[in-house]
């Protein structure tokens, strides 16, 4: 038996007893661990493990398995049936590394470099010319678009526009295409949602983590 080498952990700060979530990005088990199992799991301490009350579950997540399993072939696995499947073209659109925030956590790391790095007219064309080829030579039958950041309000008239060309080619080849976005939420008004929704976006996820001091860097 082994411990999984894609575990996550995050500390929850506020329970009562120190306790952890725990995440595997290659089965998406999730759950919630006390911290004599975090400590077992992160010691690799299988002396421990073999004998918890919890075995079974955290074999069920995948964040222990037994051989013989290699998670590494496993992943690649999984990348190749979703990379070489011809029914949904699925793009990650980042316009901008920029925010108005800057959660203590962000992963996004903006650095002066990143931060500034324009979603100019030559990379969008780029991203138009990447779909056009993959519909022509893959024959999609579906396109969807996730609109992640940075904050991807704050390049509102870019996404707007990028996306009416991007509709344009999905109707001109006769495919479905769907927009889904993920924002902080500040930049959206009423009027900025009913156009995004015109252009095909089912959904935005606002992400709403705790309260100004919990999430904002003090020197913000
Ligand atoms: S809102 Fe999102 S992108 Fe902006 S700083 Fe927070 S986590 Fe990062």
């Amino acid at each position: 038996m082994r411990v999984s080498s894609y575990n996550e952990y995050l500390l929850l700060n506020d329970s009562d007893e120190e306790s952890y979530l725990i995440y595997n990005s290659l089965s998406n088990g999730f759950g919630e661990i006390h911290k004599g199992l975090y400590n077992a799991l992160i010691q690799k301490d299988m002396d421990y493990l073999e004998h918890c009350a919890e075995k079974e579950q955290l074999l069920q997540g995948q964040f222990l398995y037994v051989g013989p399993i290699k998670e590494l072939d496993q992943m690649e696995e999984q990348f190749k049936i979703v990379r070489h499947q011809n029914e949904t073209l699925n793009l990650t659109i980042l316009p901008t590394f920029s925010c108005n925030f800057r959660c203590s956590y962000c992963f996004e790391n903006l650095t002066s470099k990143s931060g500034k790095r324009a979603f100019s007219q030559k990379i969008q064309n780029e991203i138009l010319t990447y779909i056009e080829k993959s519909v022509e030579e893959l024959h999609f039958k579906r396109i969807i678009v996730n609109w992640t950041g940075g904050e991807p309000l704050l390049e509102f008239k870019n996404i707007t526009s990028l996306m009416e060309r991007i509709n344009f080619i999905a109707n001109k080849n006769k495919i479905s295409i769907d927009h889904f976005m993920v924002s902080n939420g500040y930049l959206l008004t009423s009027d900025r949602a009913k156009k995004l929704k015109e252009l095909g976006v089912k959904r935005i996820q606002i992400t709403i983590d705790g309260s100004k001091k919990a999430t904002i860097k003090e020197e913000y």
